[in-house]
């Protein structure tokens, strides 16, 4: 379905953005890969997958490089036909105890990068009049928890990002529409399971269904996998007109 189109997935070495990267590559896309982790085993997996693949290694909080990796997408591939702004990363205080240096840096890697790579990438999708911008908000971007001030301020923002970019682009084209999962067992949660476990005095196992019996009714962690299938269906012919909409997969999460 989607041979001939090229997706850059930010921060895309491990969790949610490789998800979705393999299942896009699935879909006949060739994939530019970004991230701090390993880069060779996520473009092996790939490459045997059967699509190209490009690694960039640009730092998500700094405007230069993000213009450095597009630039470097258009001479690998010719454009970007599907942008995907995941990177993201957690910090975890109350707001008078929050630092300064980790408010700064959530909201540049968790919002500011995803206007700066969506205003670079929407001349050419809108040349070209077809384009797909996923933005993966969080359930945090429609509901708020205790002690993560920057991350939900900046998720807020990133849905709000998707309502004026799907607007702006209402006649063309060229869609923008915001994924908001659960809790997902990525790097960035196990962290979080690890300090429950560590308060709790208890085990991984234990502190992953506290840390789900607290938010997630259906007591699953959504995956990578349903995240990157979601995906999909907003790249496909049917999700043409899906427009500015925050899809939440959470498994009852934001129904409470
Ligand atoms: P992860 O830690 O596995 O992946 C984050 C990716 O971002 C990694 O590839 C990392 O190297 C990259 N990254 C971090 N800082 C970067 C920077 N400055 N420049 C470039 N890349 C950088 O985490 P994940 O859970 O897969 O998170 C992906 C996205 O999903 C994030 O935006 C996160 O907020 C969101 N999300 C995660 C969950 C969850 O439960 N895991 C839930 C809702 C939303």
């Amino acid at each position: 379905m989607l041979a001939n189109k090229t997706a850059l997935i930010t921060g895309s070495t491990s969790g949610i953005g490789l998800g979705i990267a393999k299942a896009l590559a699935r879909q006949g896309a060739n994939i530019l890969l970004n991230g701090f982790g390993d880069a060779d085993g996520p473009q092996a997996e790939i490459r045997a997958l059967g699509a190209k693949v490009a690694y960039h290694g640009a730092d998500m909080s700094k405007p230069s490089e993000i213009e450095a990796m597009m630039n470097f997408a258009a001479d690998s591939f010719g454009q970007v036909d599907i942008l995907v702004n995941n990177a993201g990363i957690q910090h975890v205080a109350r707001i008078e105890a929050f630092p300064i240096d980790k408010w700064d840096a959530i909201l540049a890697i968790n919002l500011s990068s995803a206007f700066h790579a969506t205003r670079l990438a929407l001349p050419a999708m809108r040349k070209a009049n077809w384009g797909r911008i996923i933005n993966v908000a969080s359930v945090h971007g429609l509901v708020a928890s205790a002690e993560k001030s920057a991350y939900v301020a900046a998720k807020h923002g990133v849905v709000g990002l998707t309502k004026v970019t799907a607007l702006e682009n209402a006649t063309t084209g060229v869609t923008c529409n915001a994924i908001c999962p659960g809790w997902v067992l990525t790097p960035l949660v196990q962290k979080q399971v690890d300090a429950k476990a560590s308060a709790n005095g208890v085990s991984n196992e234990e502190a992953k269904k506290l840390l789900l019996g607290e938010k997630e009714p259906s007591m699953q962690f959504t995956t990578p996998e349903e995240l990157g299938e979601l995906a999909v269906f907003f790249c496909s012919p049917a999700g043409a007109n899906v427009r500015g909409v925050a899809w939440n997969m959470d498994g009852g999460w934001v129904a409470q």
